[in-house]
């Protein structure tokens, strides 16, 4: 039976226009800290893999003084062109929080086993401000997730695409988007398997991967019928 239940903000039907953003915009309340979370946290990690600063995301409106948050990667100290990249992401919707410690995990438990067999280049906290205000979209009430495109309308999609391209001696051709971090660590290989819901169009032993940490959506987050 289809529900009759809609979001409190516009019209059913009808694309959102700038008032409906203000008014959405107007709605979130910073409820943690990206730096004392996320940043230091990174800067613990720094003698397991290097820190890579890949740019700003910088947020500002009529009622909003700029807020500027530093992007941070953590990368394979000694990236080597012949090895399998693997870029590990959290926080691209960043209420689910447990990608984003997810990956600041992965990197302090498990980094060192792919060390000589892969360069790792892990981004914890894809968006910053989404994760300040448990939220999905980002301050323009932009969807990070679908953004990664070319002229990209959110900057911490682009600033990603830009830090992979500059890393990746080849564009992606393998996608997962299911956690593939082993559950058992003393059984499962060191080298994450492709699994059979991967869109793999020319997957080869040497292409570069997408790997996802595990998702898990917030209480808090009321809005219904949103996908992954
Ligand atoms: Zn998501």
């Amino acid at each position: 039976m289809p529900s009759t239940a809609h979001y409190s903000i516009g019209t059913p039907g009808q694309l959102w226009g700038a008032a409906e953003r203000d008014q959405w915009r107007a709605r979130q309340v910073r409820q943690r800290s990206y730096a004392d979370d996320v940043l230091t946290a990174i800067e613990a990690l720094r003698g397991r893999l290097d820190v890579e600063m890949y740019g700003d995301v910088i947020y500002a409106d009529a009622q909003h003084p700029a807020e500027r948050f530093p992007l941070r990667a953590l990368r394979s100290r000694h990236w080597q062109p012949g090895l399998p990249s693997v870029l590990v992401t959290g926080g691209v919707h960043a209420y689910e929080t447990s990608g984003v410690h997810g990956a600041l995990r992965f990197v302090d438990t498990q980094a060192e086993r792919f060390a000589v067999r892969a360069n790792l280049l892990v981004v914890p906290c894809v968006s910053p401000w989404v994760y300040e205000r448990f939220q999905r979209w980002n301050f323009d009430a932009i969807d990070p997730n679908r953004s990664f495109r070319d002229g990209s309308p959110a900057q911490e999609s682009a600033a990603l695409m830009h830090l992979h391209r500059r890393r990746a001696s080849s564009p992606p051709t393998l996608t997962c988007t299911r956690p593939l971090i082993p559950t058992n660590p003393n059984t499962a290989p060191p080298w994450p398997r492709a699994t059979t819901r991967c869109s793999s169009p020319a997957a080869s032993p040497t292409a570069s991967t997408w790997w996802t940490t595990p998702k898990t959506p917030s209480p808090r987050f009321s809005r219904p019928s949103l996908k992954p």
